[in-house]
Formats: C-alpha cells, sequence, structure tokens
C-alpha cells in the first residue's frame, strides 16, 4: 500500500508559508507505518517541537491503473475521508533550506491519520465542505471546489509516473490554517457535518 500525498493545493495554503502557486502537483509519498487509524491516538514525536496539523481529503484507490486518463480517472476511487498529514514544520524548514528531501518531516510513523471510510456516491465530494477543530474550535476550513488540481487531475497525474494499486491512498491537500498541535489537544475532522474521525494528542 502507497500513501501520496499532494502538498501546496489550495491557494490560500500555499501562500500562508509563502510557496509559489504550483503549475503541476507537489507529489509526496509516505510509506505504510505512517498510517494512523480511527481509534488510536496520535504520540508527539522527539524530534521535532512543531508539529503541524494538515486536514485533507483523502482518496482510496480501488482500480489498479498508469497512465490513466482524465476523462477516466473518477473510476479509479470509490471511497473518501479525511485525514490528517502530520508535519514536523520545524524539520521540514530546515531540510527545504538545504534543498533535501522532506521525508523526516512528513513521512515519519504516525503522520498519516485516516478516519472513516464513506461513499463518494452520498457525498458531493465535488464540492465538499470540510474542517478540523482543536479543543472544539475551528482552526481549518476547506472546500474541494477551491482544489488547484481535482482529484480527476490528481488520478492522472500521479498515475503518469506510479502504478495505482487497490488501497492506495492519495491526500489531496490542505486548505489554509495550519498550526501547532501540543499535548493534550484534542482534534476533530468533519465533512459537511458528520464526524469522520477524532483523536487525542498525547
Ligand atoms: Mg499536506
Amino acid at each position: 500500500m502507497k500513501i501520496f500525498c499532494v502538498g501546496r493545493n489550495y491557494a490560500d495554503h500555499a501562500r500562508e508559508l509563502n510557496n509559489p502557486l504550483p503549475t503541476e502537483p507537489v507529489i509526496f509519498m509516505k510509506p505504510a507505518t505512517a498510517l494512523l487509524k480511527p481509534g488510536q491516538d496520535f504520540y508527539l514525536p522527539n524530534f521535532s517541537q512543531e508539529i503541524h496539523y494538515e486536514c485533507e481529503v483523502v482518496l482510496k484507490v480501488c482500480k489498479m491503473g498508469k497512465h490513466i486518463a482524465p476523462e477516466f480517472a473518477h473510476k479509479y476511487f470509490q471511497e473518501f475521508t479525511l485525514g490528517l498529514d502530520f508535519t514536523a514544520r520545524d524539520l521540514q524548514r530546515k531540510l527545504k533550506e538545504k534543498g533535501l528531501p522532506w521525508e523526516k518531516a512528513k513521512a515519519f510513523d504516525q503522520s498519516a491519520f485516516v478516519g472513516e471510510w464513506r461513499s463518494k456516491e452520498k457525498y458531493p465530494v465535488e464540492n465538499l465542505s470540510f474542517s478540523l477543530l482543536k479543543n472544539g474550535e475551528m482552526v481549518q476550513q476547506g472546500n474541494t471546489q477551491d482544489l488547484i488540481f481535482s482529484f480527476q487531475q490528481l488520478v492522472c497525474q500521479i498515475s503518469r509516473f506510479f502504478t495505482l494499486q487497490v488501497g492506495d491512498l492519495i491526500y489531496t491537500g490542505t486548505p489554509a490554517g495550519v498550526g501547532a498541535v501540543s499535548m493534550g489537544d484534542t482534534l476533530e475532522l468533519k465533512a459537511a457535518k458528520e464526524t469522520l474521525g477524532e483523536l487525542s494528542v498525547k
């Protein structure tokens, strides 16, 4: 199982981190050991003093494919959820300055939280509002209408380079409002009005 992540896919978030808007998707990966499932808590790692949440819509690949044409891309995912792309922002900043790969800051154990899966047939996935609450207060709010690269474009672009396999996940990018978590925080991920994931920071 592979975990693909897309960076800078909402203009407001790219701007808040002073990054230019991408002309093609920024893609990186996390290993399967990064997965944090519903019911598990997040433990702050000891190599960072600044772990950020990034709430994102996550797609689950349901069909194997390579070089997928945009018009068929919608057939490659049936389910979605909300997830968190946990990021060691202090470490990422240092790696970026040196032009080094991001993995240590992005792909560590537990860095990929996923909520409960839902069928895309039952939700307006092309116009889905979603939000992240930290300790009951809304800190991030997004709508998939504001994606720079649509779900279909992402499937198409990723499959130019990597064979998509059943069970692979695609984190589709985060809107503005990213910020740090501290020990004792609770996080709640909501799609429309339904809670798809909840976890505590330990
Ligand atoms: Mg992200």
